[in-house]
């Protein structure tokens, strides 16, 4: 449970005022994935990388797989993505604990090599299950392996960014850039991100139910 009061995007980002503990079958599903030993990545892991933030979000993001720091942590975007992340959350007034993060693979590759495809094949069940019981309303994918894994495409994260993508259980899927790619490559990267995640702030917001109109009477009687 998130302590003090609200952030202003609380409001916009969470179920309900307060946030949420994990359910019994959330908790089970983080367990089995503790101990999964699906793949070669067992074998070199730390920590397993589940996942963070509120199981009742309704914004999640997809990274691609825990790197040095998120392995020796067991938490997602802890290193300097980690930081750009936080900033492009807090650009649109979200707290990184209003949202849940997650990987596509849960182990890190060693020398943060890219995931190969057994790998994700043998760690997918996981993100789905998490996005089965999150049920997000806003997906936002981070860069090309979670793109490719959650939109059947062979187009590159360049031309599938920035877009609105209606998608599994009534979901808006927005693929983005991996904040790792905006480190280190041309300052137009970091500012396309702004631009994408402005349009998360929007679809979180065009998603809102509209506000129950006051019952006439009642207000006529002056009850409200
Ligand atoms: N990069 C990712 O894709 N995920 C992390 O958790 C950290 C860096």
């Amino acid at each position: 449970m998130r302590s003090g009061p609200p952030t202003l995007l609380t409001a916009l980002c969470h179920n309900e005022s307060q946030l949420s503990a994990p359910s019994p079958a959330f908790l089970e599903l983080r367990d089995s994935a503790l101990v999964c030993t699906a793949c070669r990545l067992a074998e070199t892991r730390t920590n397993v990388v589940f996942g963070a933030g509120d199981p009742e979000a309704r914004l999640m993001l997809v990274g691609e797989a825990p790197g040095r720091n998120e392995d020796l942590q067991g938490e997602p975007f802890v290193g300097a993505a980690g930081q750009l992340l936080d900033e492009l959350l807090g650009s649109i007034g979200i707290a990184r604990d209003e949202a849940y993060i997650a990987n596509v693979l849960k182990c890190r590759p060693p020398g943060n090599r890219d995931p190969k495809e057994d790998e994700i094949d043998s760690c997918k069940g996981y993100l789905r299950e998490q996005i089965r019981m999150i049920q997000p309303e806003v997906v936002v994918t981070l860069g090309n392996f979670a793109t490719k894994l959650l939109v059947p495409t062979e187009m590159g994260i360049t031309r599938m960014r920035g877009q609105r993508i209606e998608w599994w259980l009534g979901a808006t899927l927005i693929p983005t850039f991996h904040p790792a790619a905006a480190l280190r490559g041309r300052p137009q990267v970091r500012t396309d991100m702004e631009e994408d995640f402005a349009l998360v702030a929007q679809a979180l917001n065009d998603r809102r139910p509209a506000p129950e109109a006051p019952d006439p009477v009642q207000s006529s009687l002056g009850l409200s």
